[in-house]
């Protein structure tokens, strides 16, 4: 059969494919650890669950809004109010099915073919792939280890042309948990200054998942405000990755232009879902904090582990639940059987012959790395890194 050339732009994510891999090899009965997860191990708290039930009880089981519900945007607003000193009204706001979609959203509505956009490595693999189904042209800016994965003015200066459109970037950053300062944003601020046409997407999914205290959001700058696209959700903060619920913030033509999109891509998201995330976006963080607290205390178990473990090299996280190390120490090696030329190799040698499954780092742009994540007790984190640290020594 022929299919369309648009599948061709683009690939299946590699973070879905080794969850894909890790659950065959569980089916088979082999025991897997899963430091492969980018979700939370946490339930939805209690209060959103009660505002759900009550939703279907009280029959919200109609179409809604494309936008999504007046008083759920207002809820927004509030929040990005209470949380980032963001002044938005509901006509800048767009809720959607996860913020997958908002980043669909915003991508389509803003890339056209040959625009150039500009990516810092490593970053959440969708992006490109949106840029890619836009046909725009991605320019990665290639971070590393010794820049704790941040890029500088100075790269970004050099890597805007007369055709960048757009800058995407998250902070906190899946997969490195690099959190970009008010004053390193404030460094990028001025590059942007010269550059009027670039517009930025700052995905701040991870936002409240930040070790050292408040996010900071390039919106903040009075200048960007203009250009500037949040994207959030209610995923990662409130463990309701099922529930599918993504918004955006942006400037009014923007986000008609995403209403527009996303009325024939999908209409409204899920009434419950939206009944639900009002509650969530409302009430005090208490949940939402219990939740960080018990990350901050796995990232530093995560830390002591990768210390005693050779030849890695890695930055501590300032946020996201990810460890990002590089592996390349292991490349050229060999169990006697299975030779590692990359990072691909090396995850899937420790999901066959060590049982645990971790994320390749080109799923990220960046080869050298693997991601391992501590959305997991801290029971499984320890049999992982052992297991992780049994296979590694294997290889010479
Ligand atoms: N942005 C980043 C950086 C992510 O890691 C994810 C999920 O893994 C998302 C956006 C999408 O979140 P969702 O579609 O579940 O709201």
């Amino acid at each position: 059969m022929q299919l369309s050339t648009l599948l061709t732009r683009f690939n299946e994510p590699e973070t879905l494919k080794m969850a894909k891999l890790g659950r065959e090899l569980r089916a088979q009965g082999i025991d897997i650890v899963d430091l492969s997860l980018g979700e939370p191990d946490f339930d939805t708290p209690q209060h959103i669950k009660d505002a759900a039930k009550q939703a279907i009880d009280e029959n919200w089981s109609h179409y809604t809004p494309v936008a999504g519900y007046l008083d759920l945007r207002e809820a927004i607003c509030q929040k990005f109010k209470r949380d980032n000193n963001l002044f938005y009204t509901p006509e800048n706001i767009v809720v959607s099915t996860g913020a997958k979609q908002s980043l669909a959203n915003a991508i389509l509505s803003v890339v056209d073919q040959s625009d150039e956009v500009i990516i810092p490595t490593p970053f959440w693999v969708t992006y490109a792939a949106l840029v890619q189904l836009a046909q725009g042209e991605v320019k990665l800016i290639k971070t590393t280890v010794e820049s704790g994965y941040k890029i500088t003015p100075e790269q970004l200066e050099a890597s805007i042309t007369p055709k960048t459109k757009l800058f995407i970037y998250s902070s906190p950053c899946n997969p490195s948990g690099a959190v970009y300062s008010k004053k390193e944003l404030a460094a990028l601020v001025e590059v942007f200054k010269k550059h009027p046409q670039v517009l930025v997407i700052s995905d701040e999914i991870y936002e409240y998942i930040n070790y050292n205290g408040r996010t900071e959001s390039i919106a903040q700058f009075e200048e960007m405000k203009d250009r500037t696209i949040v994207i959030n959700g209610l995923s990662k903060g409130f463990a309701m990755t099922g529930w599918r619920l993504g918004y955006l913030a942006a400037p009014k033509e923007i986000a008609k232009a995403c209403d527009k999109i996303q009325g024939q891509f999908t209409s409204g998201t899920n009434a419950i879902t939206q009944r639900a995330a009002i509650v969530a976006l409302t009430s005090p963080l208490d949940a939402t904090m219990a939740m960080v607290a018990e990350f901050a205390r796995r990232k530093e178990r995560v830390m002591q582990l990768l210390r005693g473990i050779k030849g890695l090299e890695f930055t501590e996280p300032d946020g996201a639940f990810y460890a990002f190390p590089c592996v390349d120490y292991y490349f050229g090696k060999s169990d006697g059987e299975d030779v590692i030329e990359n990072s691909s190799d090396l995850a899937m040698y420790l999901l066959n012959k060590g049982h645990v499954s971790t994320v390749t780092g080109s799923a990220f742009g960046d080869d050298r790395c693997l991601r391992l994540s501590f959305a997991n007790s801290t029971a499984n984190i320890e049999k992982g890194f052992g297991r992780l640290n049994e296979a590694l020594s294997k290889l010479r």
